[in-house]
């Protein structure tokens, strides 16, 4: 199964995809998670792109395109894959059309004001990316990670200028690929409203 899923900042694309992957056993390719790692590691392509992720801005298309390119190329990725997060512009849709084919496109619904209370209460373990929120996913112990006991922390661009940007950004660039994908017969719109598992099985039913 070769999926992109897209949607909103904060529609719950990554914690859908942490989820169908085990379901389709296929690998979650998430470029935030790529570029948040970068950083983490301080490589050059960390450097570059830090403050562009604090900003919410978008990393430029072809710095973006190369880095899915390679990622694609891999075993893991040969027998299908989740594509969270890309692409997020018609030059980055057109130049994934000419890397592989896609099976479906998932298009996570969510209104406005759901996405930023969602965002502004998600926080996150910098260590393996595993993600919560205060109030809808609470881990065991408040603030801790429920696995490897470390401090959760909120993302730079979960504050709320940068969400307001990534709202924008998502508005003027990303929110095209919706009719670019329904042109193309490969859109599945899924409600992104409801709890997690919800969300999973209407995927999983509708994508059968
Ligand atoms: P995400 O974790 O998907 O919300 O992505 C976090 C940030 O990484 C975004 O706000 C962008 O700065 C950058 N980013 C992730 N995916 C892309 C992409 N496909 N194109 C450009 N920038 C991206």
């Amino acid at each position: 199964m070769r999926l992109v899923f897209l949607g909103p900042p904060g529609a719950g694309k990554g914690t859908i995809a942490a989820k169908a992957k085990d379901v389709y056993g296929i690998p979650h390719i998430s470029t935030g998670d790529l570029f948040r790692e970068n950083i983490k590691n301080e490589t050059g392509l960390g450097v570059r792109v830090k403050s562009i992720l604090a900003a919410g801005d978008l990393v430029p298309d072809e710095v973006t395109i190369a880095m899915v390119d390679q990622r694609l190329k891999e075993d893991d990725a040969q027998g299908g894959f989740i594509l969270d997060g890309f692409p997020r512009t018609i030059a980055q849709a057109d130049a994934l059309a000419s890397m592989t084919d896609l099976d479906r496109v998932v298009n996570f619904v969510l209104d406005k004001e759901a996405i930023v209370r969602r965002l502004s209460g998600r926080r996150v373990c910098k260590s393996t990316g595993r993600t919560y929120h205060i109030l809808y996913n609470p881990p065991k112990v408040e603030g801790i990670d429920d696995e490897t006991g470390e401090p959760l922390i909120q993302r730079d661009d979960d504050k709320e200028e940068a969400i307001r940007n990534r709202l924008e950004v998502y508005e003027a660039s990303t929110a095209p690929l919706i009719a670019y994908y329904r042109d193309r017969g490969l859109l599945v719109d899924i409600d992104a409203s409801l709890s997690p598992d919800e969300v999973l099985k209407a995927m999983v039913d509708a994508l059968k």
